[in-house]
């Protein structure tokens, strides 16, 4: 019997874990491959989401999927770790001792052997270097970023009610990220407006949002329709939108802007930029783009190794640079899927990936949302707002449920997030 292939996914975000899922359900059912996904995490989260769970808008625990469980139920193997080294010559990769959250050491430092390495790490906000930044910014690029800003959010409210006085949040980065955080936490606290008359007898704080955008209009990657309808959106929640604001530092009380001028702010989040993982430097010496990001042939294979692969965030194509989008991932993942195992078997060259753009969804909480859908070559692109926006971009996340879990198993999530709906606060409290 020939030895099976050794495929290593490197992290397990919207691009890993589908990959892991569907070579498992092909190669690794069929023993034709041992595929091994590796996240420095236990749990897979739909990154999209990362700001209503920082807003406590939706608990995280329903949508955590868990990769041991993933990897029994669709034939691959997972291990708990990060890649800390690639051996190019040798084809070994070398991982990190694994360490519980009390610093005890619970794995050693391990090698593993490849013939093929996807590598799907994602992308985190850059600060450019912006003075200040690392020390007096929280950022929400994982769940555990996600969820030590809602500890810190639901505190300040806790303190902001005892002191009855205001709470002034301001978030850097006006792409999605920033947008769509600037309208959850608002909802959060008209969510939290009832419930607090019975807890504490008070109405809530005020809280006053910031939104600092370096560029001249919000959302620049949306058509200018959706960025001026958006920022419109926002100033009627309350939110001040800065446009052509730049920073300059950071510091305990706020920021300082490049004209000198200092907004306040008590929660500073930076979510502006993108950048490839420091890790990235590790990998075999591997040829990068300025932010770090694997660059890719075409066909997502390494400029260096026509054995390593990267995709998502932490890829970068010089012929076509792309959007660092869940849409990206995806596809990139689905095009994976389809081609590695014929490469591996047979050898056939991995084609070329091409993008199909099938446009681009935000959602401001649930008080609207907007889709841009481009040009065909038949009919014309177009522009949707309201609630069939915000469906679509629920959709989305519906979409991935059930492309990792079935349509069973994605059926009965969504069933029981709706019952979820009727026991648990609609908030995190506490
Ligand atoms: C708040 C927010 C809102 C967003 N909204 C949208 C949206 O509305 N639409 C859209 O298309 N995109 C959106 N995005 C972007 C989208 O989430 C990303 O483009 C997408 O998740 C990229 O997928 P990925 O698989 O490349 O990386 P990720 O999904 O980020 O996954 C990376 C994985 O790698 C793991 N990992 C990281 N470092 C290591 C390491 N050293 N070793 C091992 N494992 C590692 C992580 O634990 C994670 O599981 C949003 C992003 C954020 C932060």
């Amino acid at each position: 019997m020939a030895p099976r292939s050794e495929i290593l996914i490197v992290g397990g975000g919207v691009a890993g874990l589908a990959l892991a899922t569907r070579l498992g359900k092909t190669l690794g059912r069929q023993g034709k491959a041992r595929i091994t996904l590796i996240d420095k995490s236990f749990s897979h989260v739909w990154k999209p989401m990362l700001h209503c769970f920082a807003a406590g808008t939706v608990l995280n625990e329903n949508d955590r999927i868990s990769f041991i469980s993933q990897a029994s139920q669709h034939h691959f193997e997972f291990w708990p770790g990060e890649v800390i080294s690639v051996d190019r010559a040798k084809r070994e990769v070398v991982l990190s001792p694994f360490h519980a959250s009390d610093g005890t050491k619970v794995l050693e430092s391990r090698t593993m052997t490849y013939d093929a390495i996807v590598l799907a790490v994602g992308s985190c906000a850059n600060d450019f270097g912006t003075p200040g930044v690392t020390e007096h910014c929280l950022f929400i690029d994982n769940l555990v970023e996600a969820n030590a800003f809602n500890e810190k959010f639901r505190m300040e409210i806790l303190k902001s009610f005892a002191n009855s006085s205001k709470l002034d949040i301001a978030i850097v980065g006006g792409g999605a990220t920033g947008t769509q955080l600037a309208a959850e936490l608002h909802k959060s606290l008209e969510i939290v407006d009832p419930v607090s008359l019975h807890a504490f007898g008070k109405a809530p704080p005020k809280l006053s949002v910031t939104l600092l955008q370096s560029g001249p209009r919000i959302l620049p990657a949306f058509p200018e329709s959706v960025s001026a309808a958006a920022q419109q959106e926002l100033e009627r929640l309350g939110v001040n939108v800065r446009t052509s604001a730049r920073v300059a530092a950071a510091d305990a009380t706020g920021f300082t802007l490049k004209d000198g001028s200092h907004v306040s702010a008590t929660l500073r989040v930076w979510a502006a930029g993108v950048k490839a993982p420091e890790v990235t430097k590790a990998y075999g010496g591997l040829y990068l783009s300025r932010s770090g990001q694997i660059v890719v042939n075409p066909n997502l294979s390494s400029v260096d190794d026509d054995r390593i692969f990267a995709m998502g965030d932490c890829s970068f194509i010089t012929e076509e640079p792309l959007p660092a989008t869940a849409q990206v991932a995806r596809q990139q993942a689905c095009h994976l899927a389809t081609h590695l195992p014929a490469w591996l078997e047979q050898g056939k060259p991995v084609p070329s990936c091409i993008f199909h753009n099938k446009g681009a969804i935000v959602a401001l909480g649930n008080y609207n949302g907007w889709a841009a859908f481009p040009g065909g070559r038949v009919v014309g692109g177009g522009l949707m707002h309201g609630l069939s926006a915000r469906m679509g971009h629920i959709m989305l996340y519906r979409r991935h449920q059930m492309e990792l879990f079935g349509v069973f198993r994605g059926m009965a999530s969504i069933f029981a997030d709706w019952v979820e709906t009727i026991i648990r606060p609609p908030v995190r409290l506490d």
